[in-house]
């Protein structure tokens, strides 16, 4: 009842909800009152969530916030939602992202963008939520939900989070199931929750987490208690620092953050080591390859006659042609165009191919560093604290955009962990965030080391 209350009287100006359901919600919550008075609650009983639209939600509002999905109301549930509303949470309603999950601002939504509840001092501008997971970070720093779901592909877990000062973990691909989810790039694409703490986004991973056999790619691995390893320190942990993460023209702000990071998890008795992730330089050129190539398959399905809107044409063909040139934005027409172009006959193997190759080597630059006795990885989250909305540099190129996931695409390429945890401001007062990547499904070192630095 009161975050419903809250969401009425704040959603207008932050724009986090593209959905409400608050009669459900009451009746989940009134089932969640009725279990715990039979003293039989779940692990989140009550708890209020919000859910990203690209989560399958059952008769439920779901478009990835595009207009292509007009009035799409799945027949199903996806499997990290049904996770949650088996342990008791209670959904308040679908929050707002950038279109398909792509974008790093969260301005490419067709409901127009989110606004961070988080302004700099002594200022009144608007700022961005970061993205794509904008509407999820926005509604938990504005205490519009408890937690949410979120997903990360390229960052959009963990960049939304260190925008906002709140904590967001991209779990090891495998984790948790993309059964129900909406695919943008399916080998990159996990489900993980954004949330106020980090103890909290541990008890929410624990209950999103486990092997599906309906998702192929899913790991059939057991799911610890995520939240049993978040007080139990970082003593005789190696922490990595990679050079290649010193990047050129970073703010002296995030430098001297992550040094500081580094000096938290030393005063708890961790060892700090120098390493090298060689191939660092190349991820992010890869990475919008990769990511583009298959989200241009992905979205094939789209076509005006299975899902959503429908423009009608003389024929079959103008149809398509006008459904997708109306159901898409702008940024999502760039992914296709750029997608085809890779994966087209010509130019396969010299951009789609290369990009796979480079993909592997970035893996296995973790997998020396690991090897060599590396247990987590500290960088930074962003390059950047929270932007301005419709930022004129940042609008007009595109690539300067894509630099927003310097620090967080290496992760998704490689299929590991990683964690963004807030640790501190700018001298605005904005929110700055550091990132702690780990062995794949070793999220339990991300979450004891994480606590000692948020
Ligand atoms: N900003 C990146 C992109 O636009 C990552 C998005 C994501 O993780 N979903 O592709």
């Amino acid at each position: 009842g009161a975050y419903l209350k809250a969401i009425e009287a704040a959603n207008p100006a932050l724009n986090a909800y593209v959905a409400v359901t608050g009669e459900q919600a009451l009746d989940m919550a009134k089932g969640s009152d009725d279990r715990l008075g039979k003293g039989q609650g779940g692990a989140l009983e009550g708890i209020p969530l919000g859910i990203k639209d690209l989560f399958g939600t059952k008769g439920v509002h779901t478009q990835a916030a595009s207009h292509i999905l007009d009035g799409f109301k799945p027949e199903y549930e996806s499997t990290v939602t049904s996770n949650l509303w088996r342990d008791g949470a209670v959904m308040l309603g679908k929050l707002n992202m950038d279109e398909f999950a792509m974008g790093s601002s969260n301005e490419t939504s067709y409901y127009g963008p989110v606004i961070n509840p988080i302004r700099a001092e002594g200022s009144n501008a608007n700022l961005v939520p970061g993205g794509s997971s904008g509407g999820s970070a926005a509604a938990v720093a504005a205490w519009l939900c408890a937690g949410a779901t979120a997903t990360d592909t390229g960052g959009s877990i963990r960049q939304p989070a260190a925008l906002t000062g709140t904590v967001g973990i991209k779990p090891t691909y495998g984790r948790c199931s993309r059964w129900g989810v909406v695919a943008f790039a399916s080998s990159l694409d996990q489900a993980g929750p954004i949330a106020r703490t980090v103890e909290d986004t541990a008890l929410l991973m624990t209950s999103m987490s486990g092997f599906d056999a309906k998702d192929s790619t899913s790991v059939d691995i057991a799911v610890p208690d995520f939240a049993a390893a978040v007080e139990r320190g970082v003593k005789g942990l190696t922490i990595g620092v990679p050079r290649e993460y010193r990047m050129d023209g970073m703010p002296a702000e995030i430098e001297k953050l992550w040094s500081q990071g580094l000096e938290w998890l030393k005063a708890e008795g961790a060892t700090v080591k120098d390493i090298s992730l060689p191939h660092t330089k190349y991820a992010l050129p890869a990475y919008y390859i990769v990511a583009p190539a298959e989200a241009s398959s992905n979205l094939a399905r789209y076509d005006g006659v299975k899902y959503g809107l429908r423009v009608s044409g003389k024929d079959i063909t103008d149809m398509y042609e006008l459904t997708r040139a109306a159901g898409f934005g702008r940024e999502v027409k760039r992914r296709i165009m750029i997608g085809t172009y890779v994966l087209s006959a010509g130019y396969f193997d010299a951009y789609y191919v290369k990009a796979q190759k480079v993909r592997t080597l970035i893996k296995k630059d973790f997998e020396d560093a690991f090897h060599a006795g590396v247990d987590a990885i500290l960088t930074p989250a962003t390059p950047s604290a929270a932007f301005g909305i419709g930022d004129e540099t940042l609008a007009a190129d595109p690539v300067a955009m894509y630099m927003q996931d310097v620090f967080t695409v290496t992760v998704n390429m490689a299929g590991l962990p990683g964690i963004a945890v807030p640790a501190g401001k700018d001298g605005k007062g904005l929110p700055l965030g550091l990132q702690l990547i780990g062995k794949p499904f070793d999220e339990e070192t991300l979450f004891a080391a994480g606590r000692v630095i948020e």
